[in-house]
């Protein structure tokens, strides 16, 4: 293996290289197959390697990568077209990751507090919540620890509890501006913000004239089974974020806003790479995928068949249970033995398999989109094989 130690060190990683994949599947240096639903952190919604992304990054290089943000160009264009047609929202800015669509967010937030609140800038974002590793989207995240990590923090962001709107209506103040939220708290666990409870957000940020903006970085483009998971809740934010899956693996990202939201002054937002032809034509194909007929379908058949395997093996195994929604789902264990759990099964032979545990007490699984039914069955023969020997 490649020497690794000019590498800047940034956490613990396995003595592995992986060098190639595709679809489901994945291959280390040494050539050992692993069954992936990890898929690069959700970001791989069509799997390693798709002939759509690898098509369409071929012919966009061919012809254009980039013209600088200050022009137009035609994918960027067409994938903003796209976006707003198939949403509540009517602009669209594209931004290279997860954590830079939503300081995008968060400065339309403030923009707006600006013009239309008298200055108001808060955003109540909730506990266990998280936004990105940039300085004022770890200030909004509300993982434990992360407020004294590299303080002093970005201010104004009071955290409420998730499913609790007493919690949220405490803290709202004259300088309140918005309520930002996951519909699925992912790196916290999978963790569903009611439907009950995002109608009352609403119902209850439309009553004091704030704005809703939902992260949907991780539940967006197809992973909870319907395009957006806002979606399954019934209601229209005023602003959302959209990452991982919406580039396939690609550096791509977007914060898009409903037109009366939409109040970027000239010189407020920019970014040398942002709404590049080369990331937003990968967007392109991406999504006319994913709206294909029967696409988003195919995803809630294959979320049903995951989560009634996961079950089972709960009920097997004396577990405690599963939740998620569509194709972004967690086991949840007794114990806190998940970290246990990714190794052994990574170390499998001759197949190995990669799991995600964000908690010690759950395994997080998040496959390709377009994973076939018996690569998920397979996933649950192996995972039984892991929990069987622990
Ligand atoms: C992953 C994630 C982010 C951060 O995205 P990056 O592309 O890593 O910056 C933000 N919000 C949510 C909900 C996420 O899951």
């Amino acid at each position: 293996m490649i020497a690794t130690d000019a590498l800047m060190w940034i956490n613990l990683r396995p003595e592995l290289m992986f060098v190639e994949g595709q679809g489901s599947w994945i291959v280390d240096q040494n050539g050992k197959r692993y069954l992936d639903f990890v898929q690069g952190w959700a970001v791989n919604c069509l799997g390693h390697s798709p002939a759509v992304i690898r098509n369409a990054l071929a012919a966009q290089a061919g012809k254009l990568i980039n013209p600088s943000p200050a022009f137009f160009n035609e994918p960027a264009a067409r994938l903003a077209q796209l976006l707003a047609a198939n949403s509540c929202f009517d602009r669209v800015f594209f931004a290279n990751s997860g954590a830079e669509a939503n300081e995008g967010a968060i400065k339309l937030a403030r923009k707006w507090g600006k013009k239309q609140r008298g200055g108001a800038y808060e955003i109540i974002t909730f506990e266990n919540g998280f936004h990105g590793r940039s300085l004022a989207t770890m200030s909004a995240t509300g993982k434990p620890g992360w407020d004294t990590l590299f303080a002093p923090q970005v201010a104004g962001f009071p955290k409420a509890r998730l499913n609790d709107l007493d919690s949220v209506a405490a803290l709202i103040g004259k300088n309140t501006v918005a309520v930002m939220l996951e519909p699925v708290q992912g790196e916290a666990g999978v963790v569903p913000a009611s439907g009950e409870f995002m109608r009352a957000l609403r119902q209850l940020t439309i009553d004091h004239g704030l704005l809703l903006i939902v992260d949907e970085v991780q539940t967006g483009m197809g992973r909870c089974g319907t395009l957006f998971a806002y979606e399954q809740a019934d209601i229209q934010p005023d602003v959302m974020t959209v990452g991982k899956g919406i580039g396939g693996g690609v550096p791509l990202a977007a914060l898009l806003a409903r037109e009366e939201f939409s109040c970027f002054e000239a010189g407020d937002q920019g970014g040398t790479y942002n709404g590049n032809p080369l990331m937003t034509a990968v967007g392109v194909a991406v999504l006319e995928t994913l709206l294909a007929p029967g696409f988003l379908a195919g995803v809630r058949a294959k979320a049903k068949l995951l989560s009634d395997g996961l079950q089972a093996l709960s009920t097997e195994f004396g577990l405690a249970g599963e939740r998620g929604c569509g194709l972004l789902r967690a086991l949840l264990l007794p114990d806190e033995r998940a970290p246990a759990l990714v190794t052994a099964a990574r170390a499998l032979n001759p197949i190995g398999m990669l799991l995600n545990a964000p908690r010690p007490s759950l395994l997080r699984f998040m496959p390709a989109l377009n994973v076939g039914h018996d690569e998920i069955e397979q996933m649950l023969e192996l995972l039984r094989s892991v929990l069987a020997q622990k």
